[in-house]
């Protein structure tokens, strides 16, 4: 790490800092300019953080030179993480782009299971839907619980595709993983530490999504949490993100994030166009965009009757036109992952 101390800072103020640094092991080029002094540390920043630095008098800014994910980061390990589940179904690197699609949350089992079915017409892999909800308001619906997770696993069953739902507690993990094989972390619970710590520990593939106001350096270090206790089957999700203009969408799809995802971690990562965008219309568009610029997969709100949805309606496929989004996805699809096989075997 770089630190700058103030222009004023005294000589005392500055040799401070590098005793610290010095007795944590660190490496010490420094170099005081007319200005500004500029210590250049080089060590190992698990002993001594970059916040804990910034505590002593004198110092103007520490930067960081190396992110601080270091588990979910690509220099640490080059190669794409895939992941894998018991049916075959791969989820990362060269592998084609999945499909999940569902109800935002689990209702009835008979809207549940003709949303399954037309996902699994529709070449999706996953079913996804909402047990346990995370509601603004207290009165809004709050999901109906382990009711919904069997109605998943059974849904699951009968179509052939793996289920996911969203873990708002940590006690629940036991209860989760009976039924469903994809833990999500919702967007509210995206610096919930415990929370990361608890899926952590147990090994089922989790989908993180990015929180509201997370930066991707926030984002991957809470994937950095899931890592570091253990569990490395992660797939992040970009859901968008809150800024100023919300008069046409919910909140702003980060495209670029996916790219820069990409350039920087070896996780897989996939678009939630519904969350992403608030909006039935641009689910298509936005899964689209989410494909070209090399997302792993798309998840998508799919109710059988959306106007009587219990949450998300106004953001929900209805059937007919899932279908219908799909058929195109599936062909973009097919075009993409041609492309970039080819693309890999010519440079290969
Ligand atoms: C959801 O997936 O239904 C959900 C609540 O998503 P998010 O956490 O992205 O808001
Ligand atoms: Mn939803």
């Amino acid at each position: 790490m770089i630190i700058i101390m103030e222009p004023k800072a005294s000589d005392i103020q500055v040799q401070k800092v590098i005793d610290f640094l010095k007795a944590n092991g660190f490496e010490i080029r420094f170099n005081r300019g007319e200005i500004h002094t500029v210590i250049d540390a080089i060590g190992d920043k698990t002993t001594v953080t970059p916040g804990r630095i910034s505590g002593f008098d004198g110092v103007k800014e520490v930067k960081i030179i190396r992110e601080p994910f270091r588990l979910a980061s690509r220099d640490r390990k080059p190669d794409d993480t895939i992941v894998e589940f018991s049916n075959g179904v791969k989820i990362g690197g060269n592998n084609k782009p999945v499909f999940m699609a569902g109800p935002c949350s689990v209702e009835d089992y008979d809207g549940l299971i003709k949303v399954a079915q037309a996902a699994k017409e529709s070449g999706c892999q996953f079913l996804r839907g909402g047990a346990f909800k995370p509601r603004t308001s207290p009165y809004d619906f709050q999901g109906y619980g382990e009711k919904a997770l069997k109605f998943l696993q059974k849904a699951g069953n009968e179509t052939g595709l793996l289920t996911v739902s969203e873990i708002m507690d940590a006690s629940d993990i036991d209860l989760m993983c009976e039924y469903i094989d994809v833990l999500q972390i919702g967007a509210r619970n995206v610096q919930n530490f415990k929370l990361l710590h608890a899926v952590g520990k147990c090994k089922k593939p989790v989908i993180l999504k990015r929180g509201l106001s997370s930066t991707i350096r926030e984002f991957l270090l809470a994937a950095e949490h899931i890592l570091y206790n253990g569990n490395p089957n992660v797939i992040l999700c970009e859901r968008g993100i809150r800024s100023f203009d919300s008069a046409f969408t919910r909140n702003v799809m980060d495209i670029a994030s996916i790219p820069v995802i990409k350039k920087y971690s070896h996780l897989p990562i996939i678009v939630d166009p519904s969350h992403g965008t608030g909006e039935r219309y641009l689910i298509e568009p936005m899964a689209k965009a989410g494909l070209v610029v090399g997302a792993d997969g798309v998840m998508i709100e799919v109710h059988h009757d959306p106007e009587n949805a219990l949450s998300d309606g106004k953001q929900s496929l209805p059937i007919a036109m899932f279908k219908d989004v799909m058929s195109r996805l599936n062909q973009l699809t097919e075009k993409i992952h041609y492309e970039k096989n080819c693309l890999s075997a010519n440079i290969g």
